[in-house]
């Protein structure tokens, strides 16, 4: 029985970063992931590999369409997919080692192997059949997800698959269909359509981004429809049949879709089935997420869970956060996440960002709010960058000026919303912001205007 301080089920970005971040508090800490490399969803399959494939898909479109107008012309632009699959492999290899290196500079022992509880205190590793039993006061679950299933739509791995096959076709398919309008649906669907595929994406609600402000959801359905994907929207998919290489796809009313590969991106699941939660009697809603309070502990005296397979936004750096402050609790230190200021990105092109609320949540909650939107056409950068779509858009309440909720859709949105976080976890007013002086000519500028026009005083609209 090996002894330690606390033990981490799951090696993701929750996972790994509750592991160092305990070592350094002192803790002999054990972190056990089924996977070789560590680093999780995130590293492996998620958050790593769709960001590069993303940046070489769209420089690639930009060689073919758009790098003309800077006058930078190419008589022939090929692709070779197999450098770009090679490249994103390399990436997630040097970060998984990376993580790898990390957690024994911090003298975390990292198992390799299944983890499941196995009553109070104790944890049993499976790996290639050997079993290896663990103990710890402290145990803290961070198993993840996984893409979620509809019933009717069997994955078999090659034409029916979810992102992590998606990830590494080895051919553009010709036509890709992609069930659901989430964040990852439209991520991938833009990797395959910047490199030639045709793309169908069918949602069953009457919008994409089902949790992205709604004016920003709509402006960026009509981006994404000019770069050529296609959006059928309050369409249900019931079921898909392959026969050969073909795929036909059957939605609710009895209308089909045929494609030669589909892509399952309706949401994901806790990874809670087989952790032995049973074991110490915790149990989990519907879609396996552990219920858990304020100090991330379950209702099981000494087990903790974070990440994905807890309630919130299925975000990496939401589940280090509450990696980080749970291992603070458990060390007897003060820690908090604030929920309200998790920013949220999707790595589309332009991309799309936010914190707070939305202006339909406001709404929905009575609060009266001041509106602050600025068009990236009117910024000087963004014209130099030829990246003129989109805007910033500031809520701010009516009676104090606090900021509520930031929404931009446009160039670097997902660098340039972190003012607005840090402004918003100060409390900020929106005239904070305006009091800032923002360099020029920066795309910051639009956050700086987009405070002005909250109070009427935007300079250059
Ligand atoms: P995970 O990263 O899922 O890690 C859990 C780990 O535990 C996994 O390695 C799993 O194999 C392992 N495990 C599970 N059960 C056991 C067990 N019993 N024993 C041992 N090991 C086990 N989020 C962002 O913030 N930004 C993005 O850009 C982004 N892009 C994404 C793109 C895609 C295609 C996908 C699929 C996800 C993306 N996400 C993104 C979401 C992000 O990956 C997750 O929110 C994040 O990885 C959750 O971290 P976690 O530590 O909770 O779980
Ligand atoms: P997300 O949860 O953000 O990853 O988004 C998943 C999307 O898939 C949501 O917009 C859902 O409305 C959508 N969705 C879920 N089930 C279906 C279905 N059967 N057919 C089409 N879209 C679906």
């Amino acid at each position: 029985m090996q002894e330690h301080d606390l033990i981490v089920i799951g090696g993701g970005p929750g996972g790994y970063v509750a592991a160092i971040r305990a070592a350094q508090l002192g803790m002999n800490v054990a972190c056990i992931d089924e996977n070789e490399q560590p680093g999780g969803t995130c590293l492996r399959v998620g958050c790593i590999p769709s960001k590069a494939m993303l940046e070489s898909s769209e420089l690639y479109y930009q060689a073919k369409h758009s790098l003309s107008e800077h006058g930078v012309k190419f008589k022939h632009v090929e692709l070779d997919l197999a450098t770009m699959l090679h490249r994103k492999d390399k990436i997630v290899d040097t970060l998984t080692r990376g993580i790898k290196g990390l957690l024994k500079k911090n003298k975390v022992t990292h198992y390799q192997g299944r983890g499941r509880l196995d009553g109070a205190k104790r944890v049993v590793v499976t790996h290639n059949g050997k079993t290896t039993s663990l103990t710890a006061p402290h145990i803290i679950i961070a198993t993840g997800s996984r893409s979620a299933s509809l019933r009717g739509v069997e994955l078999d791995g090659d034409r029916i698959v979810t992102s992590t096959e998606a990830l590494a076709f080895s051919e553009v398919p010709k036509h890709l269909v992609v069930i659901g309008g989430g964040y990852i649906g439209l991520e991938m669907g833009s990797v395959w359509a910047r490199l030639g595929a045709k793309v169908t994406v069918l949602e069953a609600l009457d919008r994409i981004l089902p949790a992205t402000d709604k004016e920003i959801a709509e402006r960026t359905h009509k981006l994404l429809e000019k770069q050529g994907i296609e959006f059928r929207l309050g369409v249900r998919v019931q079921s898909a049949k392959t026969k050969g290489k073909a795929v036909r796809v059957e939605c609710e009313g009895g209308e089909t879709v045929d494609c030669d590969r589909l892509l399952m991106a309706v949401g994901r699941v806790a990874n809670t089935d087989d952790v032995g939660l049973d074991t110490v009697s915790v149990t989990t809603d519907r879609r396996g997420v552990i219920e858990v309070n304020h100090d991330f502990a379950t209702s099981a005296a000494g087990v903790y869970a974070i990440g994905d397979c807890i309630p919130g936004p299925m975000l990496a750096h939401k589940a280090s956060e509450e990696g980080v402050a749970c291992v603070e609790k458990i060390a007897g230190r003060w820690a908090h996440v604030n929920y309200d200021t998790i920013p949220a990105v999707v790595y589309i092109h332009p991309e799309v960002a936010a914190v707070g609320r939305t202006e339909e949540q406001l709404q929905q909650d009575g609060v009266e709010y001041n509106k602050g939107a600025f068009p990236f056409v009117a910024n000087g950068r963004a014209k130099t960058l030829g990246e003129t779509e989109g805007m910033v858009k500031i809520l701010a309440d009516k009676k104090t000026d606090r900021v509520l909720g930031v929404h931009i859709l446009g160039p670097r949105a997902g660098d340039l919303i972190h003012e607005a976080a840090a402004a918003m976890e100060f409390g900020a007013a929106s005239e904070d912001i305006v009091r800032v002086c923002h360099a020029h000519p920066t795309l910051s500028e639009s956050v700086h205007e987009a405070a002005l026009a909250v109070t009427g005083r935007a300079i250059h609209i």
